[in-house]
């Protein structure tokens, strides 16, 4: 009841066929989806186990149905905090599995960036890996430099964890400022790249620079938030992508979604009971 209540809006279902069965309604309407299995900051290696018996589940699925769907991991749910050659190696063997479907890469907290782009330069000679860059964060546009240059493929965001003054802006003109920043490198020297957000104002200045630029942009969205905006960019022709995470492990996605909204956050503490 509480998790339909809460996580239902953003969340697919429990079950692989829920993320299927959305992906299968999205696609006939000509977008994308991005399945994402719930998890993070795994300590035991049964569940990191589980979920890359989870993932190559899907990844099968995906093929067999012929979906229209990217896959997107974290480096916390496949074992860095066990250790980062566990992780590492778990994500390498993924980005083989999944060939020819698109790995992503989502950035979680600063602490995990280092691991992360180590993780994705290994894989980057694949071709289906792409890795997600927070604009929030200070160290973003060396890292975007150094991956633009090694033909990374990119999906920006604003960024979605709690960091700290040192490593993150803090306010919401300096992280849109820079959004709009890293927005205009990847124009000028990316070919292909992703723009997820759901700030339309950003959207439609990346639309602008398109006109002149003529990238391979995809714009991309979390499931249950601007679905109309993001089926009218796909009627009028754009590339569109819809993240889709399934899972039962849906408190902390569902506690950076209110965040962001901006409310709820003490409902859904006064629900859980903390
Ligand atoms: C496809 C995709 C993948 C992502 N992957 C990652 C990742 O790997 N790592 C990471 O740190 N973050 C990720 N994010 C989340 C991202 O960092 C932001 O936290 C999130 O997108 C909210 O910021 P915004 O860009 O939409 O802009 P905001 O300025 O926060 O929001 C712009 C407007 O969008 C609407 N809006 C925003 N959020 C919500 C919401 N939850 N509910 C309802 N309306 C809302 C509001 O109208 C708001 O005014 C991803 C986002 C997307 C779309």
């Amino acid at each position: 009841m509480l998790e339909k209540l809460i996580a239902g809006k953003w969340i697919a279902g429990p079950e692989i066929e829920d993320s299927i069965e959305r992906s299968v309604a999205l696609n006939k309407l000509g977008i994308r989806t991005i399945i994402n299995y719930l998890g993070e900051d795994f300590k035991s290696k049964d569940r990191v186990e589980d979920a890359m018996a989870t993932y190559a589940k899907l990844i099968k699925e995906i093929k067999r149905r012929g979906i229209e769907s990217d896959i997107s991991v974290k480096i916390t749910q496949l074992g860095l905090r066990i250790s980062k050659a566990y992780a590492t190696k778990n994500y390498l063997k993924l980005a083989r599995l999944a060939k020819p479907l698109f790995l992503w890469l989502d950035m979680e907290s600063s602490d995990t960036v280092d691991a992360t782009i180590g993780a994705y330069e290994k894989a980057l000679h694949q071709g289906n890996v792409g890795i997600c860059l927070q604009a929030y964060l200070k160290r973003s546009y060396e890292d975007m430099r150094k991956l633009v240059k090694k033909g990374g493929i990119i999906r920006l965001v604003k960024g979605a964890y709690k960091e700290r003054p040192e490593v993150a802006f803090q306010n919401k003109q300096a992280v849109n400022a820079n959004f709009e920043f890293l927005m205009k490198y990847l124009f000028k020297h990316a070919r292909k790249f992703t723009i997820a957000t759901h700030d339309k104002n950003m959207v439609e200045k990346a639309l602008l620079l398109n006109r002149s630029y003529q990238r391979q942009v995809t714009y991309a969205f979390l499931n249950g938030i601007r679905g109309s905006y993001a089926r009218m960019l796909a009627e009028r022709g754009e590339h569109v992508a819809v993240y889709v995470p399934f899972g039962k492990l849906w408190v902390d996605y569902a506690i950076r979604r209110m965040r962001e909204q901006g409310h709820a956050m003490l409902i859904l503490r006064s629900l859980l009971g903390s």
